[in-house]
């Protein structure tokens, strides 16, 4: 941590395979934190469902459970980095994917504070399972937990994802695999990384994601 690092400001990356809870997970810390949970799938489903030019060139990648490209991502994150609002710190979901993604979020923070980088570990045959009950809101997008019939949110119904079916998802899993689980080896001999264990109850892996931040920027106030 450099002489000026500021233990007030939490910049936390979260990693973890599609269902391990990571949306779930970014979206408590980041309101406990009172900071904001940057979540590329979200942007990205947004401009879908917006229409836009972005959106409509991510549709079919994403329906096919593959990667957008590097280019555009790192371009997302650079722009939504630079608002005010993450000078407090952020916690990003679902970015980095890539090494290149990675490499090129180095160059878009400075020192004041650390990037904790946390990996949410699941075995593959709870996230199959997990993805394929997973209901969002038709309306908002939100994810609506397990067992719920409409949305917490906004009152809208509730429907599977277009990639949570389960080709989409071994697919996902198998980029996942391929492309991002490399991105751990990058973070892995920092001493800004931690894992946790992912297949605990919601309240169990939270504490455990709050320990682990902790642990590595110190107690918060
Ligand atoms: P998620 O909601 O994080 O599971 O993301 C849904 C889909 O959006 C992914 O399967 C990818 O197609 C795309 N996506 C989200 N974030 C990224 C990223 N950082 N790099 C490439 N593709 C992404």
């Amino acid at each position: 941590m450099s002489a000026v690092a500021n233990t007030n400001v939490v910049r936390l990356v979260m990693l973890g395979p599609p269902g391990a809870g990571k949306g779930t997970q970014a979206e408590k810390f980041a309101r406990s934190r009172g900071v904001p949970r940057i979540s590329t799938g979200d942007i990205l489903r947004e401009a879908v469902h917006a229409g836009t030019e972005m959106g409509r060139a991510a549709r079919e990648v994403m329906d096919a459970g593959r990667l957008v490209g590097d280019d555009i991502m790192i371009g997302i994150v650079r722009e939504r980095l630079s608002r005010p609002d993450t000078r407090a710190g952020f916690v990003l979901e679902g970015f980095p994917r890539t090494v290149a993604q990675a490499r090129a979020l180095d160059t878009l923070i400075d020192e004041v504070a650390p990037l904790v980088v946390v990996d949410i570990e699941v075995p593959e045959e709870v996230l199959v399972r997990r993805l394929q009950i997973r209901r969002i809101c038709s309306t908002c997008g939100w994810t609506a937990p397990p067992g719920t019939t409409v949305c917490a949110k906004c009152g809208g119904s509730l429907v599977q994802r277009t990639d949570d079916n389960e080709a989409v998802v071994r697919e996902r899993l198998a980029v996942y695999l391929r492309s991002t689980q490399p991105i751990v080896d990058f973070y892995q001999s920092r001493n800004t990384f931690r894992s946790v264990d992912g297949d605990q109850t919601e309240e169990s892996v939270a504490a455990d994601l709050s320990a682990a931040v902790a642990s590595v920027v110190g107690g918060f106030r």
